[in-house]
């Protein structure tokens, strides 16, 4: 199905994948090992999660478990591009979150979540290059997927297409969705959708109708329902993105940050906001977990001070507010609205941030959903590197840039 160029579709066999993802994200919280699910950007986000932590003295641990309310919401938005099919899929978790500070034994408490995963898959009739770069699932040197199929140069381990994929490129968690609320609050929306749109709608037709009275009130009842609900989907799909939350933090800009995105998309068709969503709220907790940001091949500025305390961040919503154009270099300014956990002085605070960014990609080549900094190939002597933390190729010396590549961000404040 296709609702205004957004598909939604049915992902049951996801939601295997999706709890396992949880599972295994709960154990990393726990100490235990990296997600096996997680893509190759995910578990370096992770690993600076957990090195900030530490360096804090403190350690986090979550567990989540399927919510008694409800099951995982299959039916979700995807995007995709030539070779891979990317899938939003969300539910409600009970999250224990407990958080140790070495000092005082501090805990946090137990909320329900709302948990969503960015689960990639390849295309049922996609088949990647061999040259494809791609991190080792096992013991995450740079590789490829001919010599992962073959077997990883480093640790030996061969892989089948089937073990690589699906994998988990991005989560996302919200603590303000709660069952009973989200339901009410659901009839709550339509009500006020229905009314905007009923009421002009019966002035108007009351005004202009050519029939009685009592057949223009009811035409004008029939057409503003329709309207209205038709307001009432649009809000909730947009819901979905982040871009219309509960409370309306940077709702105002949705008209603008779209004509922005498809601004983007006449030169690269294969962009998409959800796939920007994911891209720039990685980035930001890459810059915001990492000791210094600058040394972050992805990353030309460092750290704003007041974001050093910062421990978990995650989005609420996102706009565009500016986007040039020049000689195929794109450099995007936009705001992060974020509910983010901080510490500080001995003490937690949840608060909601706003950063500004601008980030910058050479839109010159379309989309590619599988990219990875973890495992990149040098355009000049074919080797795949990991070019998280080096700008130039170790084997033949020349500069790498990024932003030919993947988006970069340029500043932050
Ligand atoms: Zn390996
Ligand atoms: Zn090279």
């Amino acid at each position: 199905m296709n609702i205004f160029g957004v598909n939604i579709t049915d992902h049951s066999e996801l939601a295997a994948p999706y709890r396992k993802f949880a599972g295994q994200l709960s154990e990393w919280y726990g100490g235990g090992e990296l997600p096996e699910l997680a893509g190759q950007d995910l578990r370096f986000i992770l690993q600076l999660q957990r090195q900030k932590l530490q360096s804090m003295g403190l350690e986090m641990q979550c567990s989540m478990k399927k919510s008694g309310a409800k099951k995982a919401e299959i039916g979700s938005v995807s995007f995709s591009d030539r070779v891979f099919i990317n899938s939003i899929i969300g539910g409600n978790v009970d999250m224990t979150r407990s958080i140790y500070s070495s000092q005082d034994q501090r805990r946090k408490d137990t909320e329900v979540i709302s948990f969503e995963a960015v689960i990639q898959e390849l295309k049922a009739d996609s088949s990647p290059s061999a040259d494809m770069a791609l991190c080792c699932p096992h013991c995450g040197a740079p590789s490829t997927l001919g010599e992962l199929q073959a077997g990883c140069k480093y640790c030996g381990t061969k892989f089948l297409m089937s073990e690589l994929y699906p994998r988990v490129m991005n989560f996302f968690i919200s603590n303000d969705t709660d069952n009973s609320q989200k339901s009410s609050k659901n009839r709550r929306d339509m009500a006020v959708c229905m009314a905007i749109a009923i009421i002009p709608m019966v002035i108007f037709f009351i005004i202009s109708g050519n029939k009685g009275m009592t057949e223009n009130i009811f035409s004008g009842i029939i057409a503003g329902g329709i309207v209205g609900f038709s307001l009432f989907i649009l809000k909730k799909l947009f819901g979905v993105f982040g871009m219309m939350g509960r409370d309306a933090r940077g709702a105002g800009k949705t008209v603008s940050s779209l004509h922005y995105m498809n601004k983007i998309k006449k030169y690269d068709p294969e962009f998409s906001t959800e796939y920007f969503r994911d891209k720039v709220m990685s980035l930001f907790r890459m810059a915001v977990y990492s000791k210094d940001a600058s040394q972050l091949a992805c990353c030309k500025c460092s750290c704003p001070e007041k974001a050093a305390d910062i421990i978990e961040a995650d989005l609420h919503n996102l706009s565009v507010n500016s986007c040039k154009i020049k000689d195929r270099t794109c450099d995007t300014d936009i705001t992060l609205y974020l509910d983010c956990l901080h510490y500080s002085k001995g003490k937690f605070r949840r608060k909601t941030d706003k950063y500004r960014m601008c980030v910058r990609k050479r839109i010159k080549r379309p989309t590619e959903l599988g990219f990875s900094f973890a495992a990149v190939r040098c355009p000049s002597c074919g080797a795949s590197f990991d070019a998280r933390n080096v700008k130039t190729c170790p084997y033949c010396g020349s500069e790498y840039l990024h932003e030919e590549n993947d988006w970069i961000i340029t500043d932050i404040r």
